[in-house]
């Protein structure tokens, strides 16, 4: 039997991160065993269903390198529910009352059971539900039924979803059971909480996948976050790919109770990814800088920010304490070794070639604490090989001969 699993997002508010990780887990599912990954956007709900929602969790699915096998809009579907519906009535399991057009289904009103992959064996008493209603009328199936109907028609084999869902699959289940429609397996994650415990929210900071892009995360360290918030790797491995996250990822592995979610936490990655990422995804803006930007950034959209305050030196002729000036007796040896370097080689190995044996022998805090603070005008700074080389010689040695001006 080979796998068919499908996120299925209402288009009713953007994709949060509680989505975004339940599509990943299904996107790893089938990748880890060579399954189909279905999108399919629940859109029965007209009035609450809009197309700038869908597009935006299009969006974050692609930003997320989450792609899909194939894509339904259950609005384009309605024919699809009509035949099975109409069965139902005919086969008296479900039917309108007097004066109602909607249609309920005969609840059989017994109790229901179903293994749940990560919650082991659930029991839900249906009596209580009554004869619900499947749909407001034959042509206007509601959110359970197009649910049963197309996880059915679409073969789908597992369903993995948010636990705020558990509630939904006795009746989900009932209606199978009248449509003689196959059980697919479930699989009920636990929700992303706040640190609070609460649900998480937008009241906690972002919770859209697409703010995270807008604040500089990168899609890697966002996925490889979620991919742990829950879900255990039993290594102590943090860094996955989401192609290695595809062959190792199961479902046995992911945790009962709710997952914190942890800003700090998904910084970490963010920061990890971002000294690792290649050139071209930094802003321009901030490429010549990355060398020394690469330790201090967590996200692409302080680069802006630290260029203006704590690498402003880059900009301008830094001013000076009087204490950051106090020793310049190594300048003019200083001096020398810098201008033995071809200008057009003026890079940080070679200055550091040419530099570190004599603070070696010197004194490294004596030779490079008064070199760093002539460039940068800073008590505390960046790698002072690292700063030269993107200020370029003439100005390493102008603000060398500028300090030494002022003392
Ligand atoms: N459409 C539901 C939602 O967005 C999910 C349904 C399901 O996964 O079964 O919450």
């Amino acid at each position: 039997m080979s796998v068919i699993v499908r996120f299925a997002p209402s288009p009713t508010g953007p994709l949060h991160l509680g989505g975004a990780r339940t599509a990943l887990f299904n996107y790893l599912f089938a990748q880890r065993t060579a399954g189909r990954f279905i999108l399919r956007i629940e859109d029965t709900d007209r009035e609450r269903s809009k197309p700038e929602f869908e597009k935006n969790i299009i969006e974050s699915l692609k930003w997320l390198d989450l792609s899909y096998d194939e894509f339904f809009r259950q609005s384009e579907r309605i024919e699809i529910y009509k035949q099975p519906l109409q069965k139902l009535v005919a086969g008296d399991l479900a039917y309108q009352r007097e004066g109602e057009t909607a249609i309920r289904l005969r609840n059989p009103g017994r109790s229901v059971t179903f293994t749940d992959l990560i919650r082991g064996e659930v029991t839900f008493n249906t009596s209580e539900l009554g004869d619900f209603v499947i749909a407001k009328s034959l042509t206007e199936p509601l959110y359970h039924l197009a649910v049963v109907v197309d996880d059915w028609e679409m073969g789908v084999t597992h369903i993995i979803r948010g636990e705020d869902h558990i509630s939904n699959t006795p009746r989900q289940i009932l209606i199978q059971a009248a449509l003689g429609a196959t059980r697919p397996a479930y699989a009920h994650i636990p929700l992303i909480l706040a640190p609070d415990r609460s649900k998480l929210s937008k009241r906690h900071g972002a919770v859209s996948a697409l703010e995270y892009r807008e604040r500089g995360y990168l899609p890697e360290a966002l996925n490889n976050y979620l991919a742990l918030l829950g879900w255990n790797p039993d290594t102590d491995q943090e860094i996955f790919s989401l192609a290695e996250l595809g062959r190792l990822f199961s479902l046995d592995k992911v945790q009962k109770s709710g997952a914190v979610f942890d800003l700090e936490k998904l910084n970490w990655f963010n920061r990890e990814y971002l000294k690792n990422s290649p050139l071209d995804l930094i802003p321009e803006k901030g490429r010549k800088f990355w060398p020394v930007l690469k330790d201090r950034v967590t996200t692409l959209s302080e680069i802006p920010e630290l260029l203006e305050t704590e690498f402003n030196y880059f900009f301008r002729r830094p001013t000076y304490d009087k204490i950051l000036l106090r020793n310049q007796k190594h300048f003019s040896k200083l001096r020398a070794l810098i201008e033995s370097i071809p200008a057009n080689d003026f890079q940080a190995d070679r200055l550091k070639a040419a530099i570190m044996p004599y603070a070696d022998s010197a004194g490294r805090g004596e030779v490079l604490w008064p070199f760093r603070a002539a460039l940068t005008g800073r008590e505390k700074s960046a790698d002072p090989f690292l700063v030269a080389a993107i200020l370029g010689q003439a100005e390493t040695l102008a603000r060398l001969d500028y300090a030494a001006s002022l003392a």
